[in-house]
């Protein structure tokens, strides 16, 4: 036996075991087994297919909880159905004493909360306990302030109704909290679906919901596997899926839910930079890597599993990272002690370590501590590898489990290269004492989180969510309330009366004896009259008018069917050509001072304005009614000065989270940005869906309305005079159904809006998948274009901006 003197002399730890007794009578109390937790009751643990759900650090079975049909899915989302008008008519007041309960029974029962989770999940209990279950409750706060202030925050909205969440293992608790607290605020009623691996904790919140009186049906949850988190998501009554997960099973939610209606918000994978320049302190720097990956055993959807270090500390960061692994602490979960519990599932382990050794097979060296892992249980040790290609697979993939690469840069145009060569960008972390370094890289790195000096920083006052195909839509704080919400007006938008497409006609260049081209329908009448219009509108791409490249062109007919004029005939090639244009462009307009956008478009404005007769005349020649057309040009005018107005005040914040922190919440540009304009009002359609993205420094490439796109073939001419870059804003004419599939399915477009029918709708989304770009359709329903809600304003900006929080913590 140890004498004190002797644990004085090794300065060993003794075990520090939390007690694990209170979660197991819980579990006894409730004989082991789990049904769901529907309309207020569990339902019969015996009734139907159940599997078990074990303890990683041991590999023991824990309980028995049942594999959710479509049945009993079905069952859950009629109990929120039933329970959301109710719910909804609480109030503000009323809900936000609801969140309140609740939060005040997490924190009476955080220390079972705390001790559940780690025997579920395999996190540490100093994990578990100081971190997930207090941000819980924190989210429950906060969010209970939400719902007290949403009718006078959120005025003009109203929930989206039944929203069915699916979550990952990793956090349990915690992505219950990030996704119910805001769901409930905001008026909706919830059906989850914990991950199958670590159903415990979602089933006891059940019971403490039960026992905070939440009414029966406003949150329902459902066990099961991936099969029951299909059936959610392919529910017809559901209005919105909030899912975190990976990007695989994000990509099939994003095209099972095309064209149905639903809102989606996903949060998705990453391979997170953690960028070292070389005057940063190397000490905090070691500590800041133990938080990014070994933290949680690196299963985290934002850890910091690329280093990227300047090479003149690389070599001093590896060898202090190491002697730092040789410290570590692995075993077992409840042991207050340990810095590392169990990889959740040895299905997990599996992939980790074929991960790693492919990485090995590819050359990469790779370096484990000299300690050996717990036999029993499904243990990995923290793993540190080098000379990695940047392409190569422990580069690129994202492993879920304790390894992180190493790789080295010169400059910092290099480290945000190497920080930006993912596809992900879920968060970023910066080392460096110099602010104006980190604060000029920041906003240069593809991420929805920067931390600076920092990492893994979460409060439920800050958003969270990723840029590209880590996913879209923010949890927590302000930015994270609008994926439960809609403006009212939507709820009661009739269908906009659907449009039969114009068929297209072919007018062959001049002089050329050329007939349709290939895959044409209906274009067999040759335009009558076409060839007396002296001007054929061309496409207007990267600041110059350009011949479509097909060479061909479309008569556009207006009143009485005559032929008004003529526009280009953009095929595929001329999509990707405007792409190209834009992405040329994007970084150089976003670069510019907000001032300067705004000149430009008040500039747009005046010479919109200045030529206001002759656009009008354009837009009668094609609808007839030149007292509306006139009344259009003005509105439109009138639209471009309200964004030349928001371009310097669409401010970002600075959210109070409780840290010693300043948490910027910025509102950045998302990139290249596709418009499907709106048919109807075809000018102020056009301006509608333009100005506001440039306003926010996007590039656009504009598709213009089928019916009058001469309104905006004539504004590129506004343009020309009004110094708007190249390639800042792209027009390309066509047949919809040529031009549209492929710009929605290009990769190198971040995001895309569409203004048109249901299945144009649909086919937009669905395209969207391949890089997960952002999408805003209409689904036919009817925009008042005109009006000061409808046709412009914050939720334009909202959606031509993606928030990126940066956290700069301040004092020694
Ligand atoms: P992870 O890699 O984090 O386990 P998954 O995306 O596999 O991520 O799982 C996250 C959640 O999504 C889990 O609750 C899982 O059951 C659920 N899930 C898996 N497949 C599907 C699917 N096809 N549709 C809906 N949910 C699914």
């Amino acid at each position: 036996m140890s004498k004190v003197a002797d644990i004085f002399e090794t300065m060993e730890y003794g075990p520090a075991p939390e007690s694990a007794e209170r979660a197991n009578s819980w579990l006894d109390d409730h004989g082991r087994a789990f049904g769901h937790y529907l309309g207020g009751a569990f339902t019969d643990p015996d009734a139907g297919e159940s599997f078990e759900t074990a303890n990683p650090a041991t590999g023991v079975a824990m309980a028995r909880v049942r594999q959710g049909s479509p049945e009993d899915v079905d069952e859950a989302v009629r109990a929120a159905r039933a329970a959301q008008p109710r719910w909804w008519a609480l109030g503000p007041h009323g809900r936000a004493r609801y969140l309140y309960a609740l939060a005040r029974r997490i924190q009476k029962h955080a220390r079972l909360f705390a001790v559940l989770e780690s025997m579920d999940n395999g996190k540490p209990i100093r994990e578990s306990r100081d971190l997930d279950i207090p941000l819980v409750a924190r989210h429950f706060y906060h969010h209970a302030g939400w719902a007290q202030l949403m009718a006078g925050e959120l005025p003009d909205y109203e929930p989206v109704g039944v929203v069915g969440q699916i979550i990952p293992w990793n956090f349990p608790m915690l992505m219950l909290a990030w996704k119910v607290a805001p769901a409930l605020a905001t008026g909706n009623t919830v059906v989850l679906k914990p991950a199958e691996f670590t159903p415990l904790t979602a089933l006891l919140f059940a019971e403490i919901s039960r026992e905070a009186e939440l009414p029966a049906g406003v949150f329902n949850v459902v066990t099961g596997d991936g099969r029951t988190g299909a059936a959610l998501v392919a529910h017809p009554s559901v209005d919105k899926i909030a899912f975190t997960g990976s990007t695989e099973v994000g990509r099939i939610i994003r095209s099972e839910t095309a064209g149905t209606g639903k809102r989606v918000s996903l949060e998705l994978g990453g391979k997170s930079p953690f960028v070292v320049f070389d005057d940063a302190d190397l000490d905090s720097v070691v500590e800041g890597v133990v938080d990014a990956i070994w933290f949680n055993q690196g299963q985290v959807c934002c850890a910091g599993s690329r280093i990227l270090a300047q090479e003149g500390i690389a070599v001093a960061l590896e060898r202090k990272l190491r002697a730092r692994m040789e410290t570590l602490r692995m075993g077992d979960p409840l042991d207050k002690a340990v810095d590392m519990g169990a990889i959740v599932a040895p299905v997990q382990l599996e992939r980790i370590r074929s991960l790693v050794e492919k990485g090995r097979g590819e050359g990469a060296e790779v370096w484990q501590p000299t300690w050996g892992v717990p036999r029993e249980g499904w243990f990995y040790p923290p793993t540190l590898c080098t000379n990695c290609a940047p392409s190569g697979t422990l580069a690129q993939v994202e492993i879920f489990g304790p390894v992180v690469v190493m790789m080295t840069f010169r400059t910092p145009a290099e480290a945000v290269a190497l920080a930006n060569d993912t596809r992900y960008g879920l968060a970023a972390s910066i080392w460096t004492e110099s602010v104006n370094l980190a604060l000029d890289v920041a906003p240069k790195v593809k991420a929805g989180t920067v931390w600076v000096n920092c990492t893994n920083f979460f409060d439920a006052a800050s958003g969270f969510g990723g840029y590209r195909e880590s996913g879209f839509g923010r949890e927590g704080g302000r930015e994270g309330l609008w994926e439960y919400v809609r403006p009212t007006w939507e709820g009661t938008a009739p269908q906009a009366p659907e449009l039969s497409a114009p068929v297209p006609e072919d007018v062959p260049p001049p002089g050329s004896a050329a007939g349709a081209p290939a895959g044409a329908g209906g274009g067999d009448t040759p335009a009558a009259g076409g060839r007396s219009v002296d001007r054929t509108a061309k496409l207007y791409i990267g600041g110059k008018q350009t011949r479509s490249d097909g060479d061909y062109s479309m008569a556009v007919r207006g009143v009485g069917g005559r032929v008004a004029g003529e526009v280009g005939w953009g095929n595929r090639k001329d999509v990707r050509n405007a792409v190209e244009a834009a992405r040329k462009a994007q970084a150089g307009w976003a670069a510019r001072t907000a001032h300067n956008r705004a000149q430009i478009l008040y500039y747009l404005a005046e010479n919109l304005d200045a030529r206001r007769k002759e656009m009008a005349a354009r837009l009668a020649s094609m609808s007839g009614d030149g007292k509306g057309a006139a009344a259009e040009v003005e509105a439109a005018v009138r639209r471009l000065f309200t964004y030349g107005a928001w371009a310097d005040k669409w401010d970002g914040r600075v959210h109070s989270t409780p840290f010693r922190n300043v948490t910027l919440a910025m509102n950045e540009p998302i990139g290249v940005m596709g418009a499907v304009c709106p048919d109807e009002l075809p000018l102020l359609g056009f301006v509608s869906c333009l100005a506001p993205l440039v306003a926010m420094g996007n590039a656009v490439v504009a598709i213009p309305s089928r019916v009058g796109p001469l309104a905006a073939t004539d504004f590129y001419q506004v343009m020309d005079t009004s110094d708007v870059p190249g390639g800042v804003v792209n027009i390309v004419t066509g047949v919809h159904d040529e031009i549209v599939p492929t710009l929605a399915a290009h990769d190198d477009v971040d995001g895309i809006w569409y203004f048109g029918s249901a299945v144009g709708s649909t086919d937009v989304e669905r395209a969207s998948t391949g890089n997960m770009k952002r999408t805003w359709v209409s689904y036919g329903r009817s925009r008042n274009w005109v009006d000061a809600h409808q046709g412009e304003g914050e939720e334009f900006l909202r959606e031509a901006t993606q928030v990126k929080n940066i956290w700069v913590p301040y004092g020694e």
